[in-house]
């Protein structure tokens, strides 16, 4: 590579051209270009080793649309590729880089296209030729291309031209154009083919080898992900979630103006996100630098000339959005991670036509870079639910819940809710900004499972101080064990369908377990419910007494008691029999009576029903059916729409991987 040249200006481009590149946001020449296109304006023939991705467009196109002669509208270039959509991609090249060259005439060419219109176009003329093979021979043999006045042949791609065989028609090309001509070709290889070819066609050719750094990045777990389809944005924004250890992240895109469509529209997603290029001024920038340093930012958008040098020990993550022009630019991007004895994570984006890049860097890198595939909204569910069941055990155990326990409390007794419905509702609520389920996912996998009997936490200071004055249910002791003690999750067993009861009445039953045998209701309902098939939400009111229990079922058929006699539930037969009148009169705990949900024609009524507002317009609901719609494209969850304050309580999201957090 030679020394490098900061501007396209320096590589005395004309002020069209410059135009056109602040126009498209280029920054800086890539190291091919600022070799590349010197050698070319001289009139050089070149030989240039550079695959896709290096910039490799640019550096012919520019120097041949320099050299143009509007005036003459007669093929002065053809360019060969080896495929019809490398042909229409470079045509659009030129035509977007002589955006202010009026009366500029591009015209791809290539098999597969009506011949008429070929024809048609080709007679009304062009200034460019970009074409395959094949029917840039056809177009000769007929004479409908008169290549007379070419100047500059390219050979792009030229090692697959060869690999699919058309290498015979592009000697024959070489063959049928002025001797006189400039010559470059470009390929990602130099088998011996290509490089007799070169002998023989070009003259004295300058060969432009991009140097490959072979270093070490042995901190740095690298990683790629195949780009399919367009959605750049929606695969980004579903790694920064999942991924564990994030921290801040450093995205490399090629454009001054991607950084900062970019920038905007992570920050619309909810992301601290920030811009960071060569247009803003060294104030601007240092204070970007700084507030990725300070935590007031995770995301900083860069080019690769503006994130030079940069050295933020918080960056995780180094994002390579647009691949890098060659491995060197990739081993000075993925550096920025990885500092002061981190560990840290590299990710590239790669198109299929850019693997060959991909190979390179792992030879530069000598490591291998692992595939990693789009994690799927069932995974990204499944983060959220564990960020957001993270944040309500940090709440439990770091805030003063006493009023708010009072609330629920009262919410319990006033409206005969049971402690879970609420908890339901509130759920619903405080995930409506970030649903917790995005669209299309039913049910996360790892809540495919029985209901888990998880002991709660050791809370602080959820249980109110005030204990003696407020009726703190006992139930309440028993279940807040020690986390260690019981995390069981039990797989998934084939469940039976629930049994029809009909219009069985409720019967209250007593069984043998209760609160000195560390009983919980919801064990209760779990054994009864699976073992017996019965819907739990048939299952009534529970009553737990020292050392048996009571509970209100649909009148059992006697096969059924027979099952739920044998049934446990720590370790002891539950001995189910119907109770005794005046047996569990007086409850310690009570699940509601069996209702699908809140529902106010179920509600006991109430003497001030009249003067509050139809249900449809009171927010709290348990009913998921009616959740909004999942939405990546809205503020993050107790954001900006909910006046910058979480929706409910404090921490506000505790900080999750690159996720949004509050302002
Ligand atoms: P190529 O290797 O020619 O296929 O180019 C790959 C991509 O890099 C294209 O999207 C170009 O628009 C982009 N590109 C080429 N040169 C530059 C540059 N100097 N600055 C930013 N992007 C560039």
């Amino acid at each position: 590579m030679t020394k490098t040249i900061d501007s396209f200006a320096a590589l005395k481009l004309p002020a069209p051209l410059l135009s056109s590149l602040i126009e498209v946001g280029y920054e800086t020449p890539s190291p091919i270009q600022a070799a590349c296109i010197p050698l070319f304006l001289a009139g050089r023939d070149l030989l240039g080793e550079a695959q896709t991705g290096t910039g490799k467009t640019a550096a012919f196109a520019l120097p041949l649309l320099a050299r143009l002669d509007l005036a003459k509208k007669v093929p002065q270039a053809l360019v060969l590729t080896p495929t019809r959509e490398l042909a229409i991609q470079v045509a659009e090249a030129f035509q977007k880089y002589a955006h202010n060259m009026p009366g500029f005439h591009v015209l791809p060419v290539y098999g597969g296209q009506s011949m008429v219109i070929q024809l048609r176009a080709l007679s009304r003329g062009a200034h460019i030729i970009v074409g395959t093979p094949g029917r840039i021979m056809d177009h000769l043999e007929r004479k409908s291309l008169n290549l007379d006045g070419l100047q500059t042949l390219v050979l792009d791609e030229a090692d697959e031209m060869l690999r699919m065989g058309f290498i015979d028609d592009v000697e024959w090309i070489l063959e049928h154009t002025p001797a006189a001509r400039q010559t470059a070709l470009f390929s990602a290889t130099m088998p011996d083919p290509i490089r007799r070819i070169a002998q023989r066609y070009l003259r004295d050719p300058q060969e432009v080898k991009i140097r490959s750094a072979t270093t070490t990045v042995a901190a740095i777990k690298q990683r790629y992900w195949q780009v399919r389809g367009a959605d750049k944005l929606e695969a980004l924004t579903r790694m920064l979630e999942v991924e564990e250890d994030f921290e801040a992240a450093l995205i490399f895109v090629r454009t001054k103006t991607a950084t900062i469509d970019l920038a905007e529209k992570l920050e619309a997603r909810g992301y601290e996100a920030a811009a960071l290029n060569g247009d803003m001024t060294q104030g601007l920038r240092e204070q970007v630098v700084e507030r990725l340093k300070s935590g007031s930012l995770d995301i900083v958008v860069a080019t690769d000339v503006a994130a030079r040098g940069l050295d933020v020990p918080r960056i995780s993550h180094v994002i390579n959005y647009d691949v890098p022009y060659d491995t060197e630019a990739y081993v000075h991007r993925i550096g920025r991670t990885g500092r002061a004895g981190r560990v840290g994570s590299a990710i590239l984006f790669v198109a299929p036509r850019e693997m060959r890049m991909l190979k390179a860097i792992e030879r530069a890198t000598r490591q291998p870079i692992e595939p990693i595939n789009l994690p799927t909204r069932g995974e990204v569910a499944e983060r959220r639910i564990a960020q957001f069941r993270q944040q309500i055990l940090d709440v439990l155990a770091e805030e003063n819940l006493d009023f708010f326990y009072e609330v629920v409390r009262r919410m319990e007794s006033e409206e005969n809710l049971a402690t879970r419905q609420i908890a339901t509702a509130l759920a619903f609520l405080a995930q409506r900004e970030r649903p917790l389920r995005p669209d299309g996912v039913e049910m996360p996998a790892s809540m495919m499972r029985e209901e888990p009997v998880k002991a709660a936490p050791p809370v602080a200071r959820a249980i109110p101080s005030a204990t003696a004055v407020l009726p703190v249910p006992t139930f309440q002791a028993a279940e807040r064990k020690p986390r260690e003690e019981a995390p069981v999750v039990r797989e998934r067993k084939e469940r039976p369908a629930p049994r029809d009861f009909g219009n069985a009445p409720l019967v209250r039953y007593r069984i043998e377990v209760g609160k000195n045998q560390g009983a919980m209701p919801k064990e209760i309902v779990g054994a009864i419910a699976n073992e017996g098939a019965i819907d739990g939400k048939l299952i009534g009111q529970i009553n737990l007494f020292d050392d048996y229990s009571t509970v209100e079922l649909p009148e059992l058929p006697s096969e059924l008691i027979d099952i739920l006699r044998r049934t446990r539930v720590k370790q002891l037969p539950l001995k189910i029999r119907p109770a005794a009148p005046g047996e569990g009169d007086k409850p310690s705990f009570s699940k509601s009576t069996p209702r699908k949900s809140y529902d106010k024609s179920e509600r006991r009524p109430r003497a001030d029903d009249a003067a509050r507002p139809a249900r449809s317009d009171r927010p709290a609901s348990a009913d998921f059916s009616k959740r909004p719609p999942y939405r990546d494209d809205k503020k993050p969850a107790f954001g900006k729409p909910t006046g910058g304050k979480p929706a409910f309580g404090k921490p506000a999201f505790s900080k999750p991987a690159g996720k949004p957090r509050p302002r």
